[in-house]
């Protein structure tokens, strides 16, 4: 038995068997020169692995058909007739008789080019193929390296997923019945392949370091996702331990629900709305469950990271009409695409940034690319007739961002208008204060705001540069630091000073022990991963707005982290002894 400490990122407990996940992307394509006289083997090399490949793709459409999915057994057909394109077939030998350079590095070079030609055309059907080519040379590239491919789609067993990393990609597409839990050596709390686990309530345990190193095939694993533990093949007590532990973790949630129907208003009538993020439509039903008043944070961006599906107009408008409907009357916010750092989409060209995070994301690459941006406020406008809709905007760092953002909202309604498609005249439109220097100049974004929210996994990120996916650093990503608080206080006094609400979309917003400082320090509105609503409600409800906000003053003019988390600790300690 051996016990392995990482960091909490989602709650539960579970028990079960390993299963090693190695990831299918290659990140080295071998390059070499081949001889003359190695050219047509190379070649032969080549037919070899198109042949294998159409042998898969082929048996992937006949599935599709058998399981009555159109969809899917289009985009196979689809791949078989790029698998036979003898304009790709010949634009390869002619570069393989050429360069004579081995075939997989020729393949990966010509198709990376084609791919990035496509993504860039102002052809939306070329862009949305472009995805395609990328699929089918993978395919390829698979079969001459001789790596088997595997998706966690196909899981058929209940397993404990081990990994290096994970794209938040592969997060979202995996048989999610099957992954009871998922232990990491990288990623932070604040990681989206973190914020994907807790969304579909899968414990995890990331940032080991070595889990992969210290497990081997056959092991039993428990995942503690409430305390950030992992326990290699347990011995009987320490089993018997976590199985009661388990049952106790379900009556507690259990009696948490009861809530649900409940205000989140303090014991002094202070009002605040709680909501929930979420990342895919299909959560939104299970949403109203915990409670949720609404959604806070519709993270549409991952619409584009399901590798193989490209987002077009109507894909986008159906996906959010979903949503809308499903909520009713509550009110959505839906945060226009936010690509780039380690949201990795295959679908829209990406640049080799050095520093992804500060780099070409989010906001500044719809503003390069408007045509797709405005597709995705289109789909937007045109979902908004069936439910209460706001937009808002991720990673603007001034005025200037956020004014050209608007004026591409009004050519998109121009274009709406022209094509007579309906759109809700009443759409609140928010800005997003996830960079320090949004928050600094947060008086004058507020007078173009109809509201705030704090995103803090970037805010705190760029502001104590902290990189929220590195498990070395994220002992520094502290809630308490001085820093963060006065950022926070900054953004809310200028969204009330402009009579406009100011909300938290961020994790913070759902953990408990930040409760009271925000609530003191006048936040509006908490939005987060539906399972914690019950929680931060239950905080809510046992405390007033006055102790609170005495509690942020003392908060206030504290120095370090360590005395504002001591601060904070005891006043729990007193304030919700049994917690
Ligand atoms: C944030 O940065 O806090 C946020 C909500 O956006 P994301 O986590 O998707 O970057
Ligand atoms: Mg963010």
């Amino acid at each position: 038995m051996k016990r392995l400490n990482g960091v909490s990122t989602s709650p539960g407990i579970v028990i079960g068997k390993l299963f090693f996940y190695q990831g299918n992307e290659f990140h080295d394509i071998p390059r070499y020169a081949v001889g003359k006289t190695q050219v047509d083997a190379e070649w032969r090399r080549f037919l070899t692995a198109i042949e294998a490949a159409a042998e898969d793709v082929q048996a992937l459409h006949d599935k599709a058909v058998l399981e009555t999915s159109k969809e899917r057994a289009d985009i196979f057909q689809a791949h078989l007739m790029m698998l036979e394109d003898t304009e790709f077939q010949n634009q390869i030998k002619e570069r393989l008789e050429a360069d004579r350079e081995n075939i997989e590095w020729i393949v990966w070079d010509i198709s990376r080019e084609i791919v990035s030609k496509m993504q860039s055309s102002p052809d939306a059907y070329l862009r949305e193929r472009a995805v395609d080519i990328a699929d089918v040379s993978h395919r390829i590239i698979h079969k001459l390296l001789g790596i088997k491919e595997f998706s966690l789609a196909d899981l058929t067993e209940d397993v404990i997923l081990v990994a290096h990393d994970l794209l938040p990609s592969e997060v979202l597409t995996m048989n999610k019945d099957r992954v009871k839990g998922i232990l990491m050596d990288m990623g932070g709390p604040t990681s989206h392949a973190a914020i994907l686990t807790r969304a579909f309530g899968i414990p995890a345990v990331l940032g080991l370091s070595v889990v992969t190193r210290e497990t081997n095939a056959g092991d039993i694993l428990v995942v503690d996702g409430n305390a950030g533990q992992v326990i290699i093949n347990p011995n009987k007590n320490t089993l018997v331990k976590y199985q009661d532990a388990i049952k106790q973790y379900q009556r507690k949630r259990d009696k948490l629900l009861s809530t649900v129907d409940f205000p989140a208003e303090t014991k002094d009538g202070h009002l605040v709305s709680l909501k929930a993020n979420i990342e895919i439509p299909e959560e939104a039903e299970q949403v109203l469950r915990y409670g949720a008043e609404g959604i806070g944070l519709y993270r549409s961006e991952f619409l584009y990271l399901t590798p193989g599906q490209a987002a077009e107009e109507e894909r986008q408008y159906h996906a959010y009409s979903t949503v809308l409907k499903a909520m009713g009357n509550l009110p959505v916010t839906i945060r226009t695409l936010d690509v780039g750092g380690d949201k990795v989409s295959p679908n829209i060209p990406s640049s080799d940034d050095k520093n992804p995070l500060l780099g070409w994301r989010a906001i500044r690459m719809c503003l390069a690319m408007p045509d797709l941006f405005k597709t995705q406020l289109r789909a937007i406008l045109r979902a908004s007739v069936h439910g209460n809709v706001k937009i808002m905007f991720p990673m603007i760092s001034g005025v200037e961002e956020l004014e050209q953002v608007l004026l591409l909202l009004e050519e998109a309604k121009a274009e709406c208008l022209q094509k007579k498609q309906r759109f809700s005249k009443k759409i609140e439109v928010g800005t997003m204060i996830e960079i320090p220097s949004a928050a600094l100049t947060a008086d004058v974004l507020a007078c173009k705001s109809d509201f705030f929210s704090l995103g803090t996994n970037d805010l705190l990120q760029y502001t104590l540069a902290v990189d929220r996916g590195n498990e070395k650093v994220s002992y520094l990503a502290q809630p308490f630091h001085p820093a963060v608080l006065r950022i926070l206080k900054l953004t809310i006094d200028a969204a009330h000073a402009r009579g406009i609400k100011a909300a938290m979309c961020g994790e913070l917003a759902g953990v408990t022990l930040v409760t009271p400082i925000l609530l003191g320090l006048g936040l509006d509105e908490f939005s987060m991963t539906a399972a914690a609503i019950p929680m931060v409600k239950q905080i809510i409800r046992g405390t007033t707005i006055e102790d609170c906000r005495i509690l942020a003053e003392k908060a206030m003019v504290s120095t370090s982290y360590k005395q504002i988390d001591a601060l904070v600790n005891a006043w729990m300690a007193e304030h919700f002894p049994n917690n």
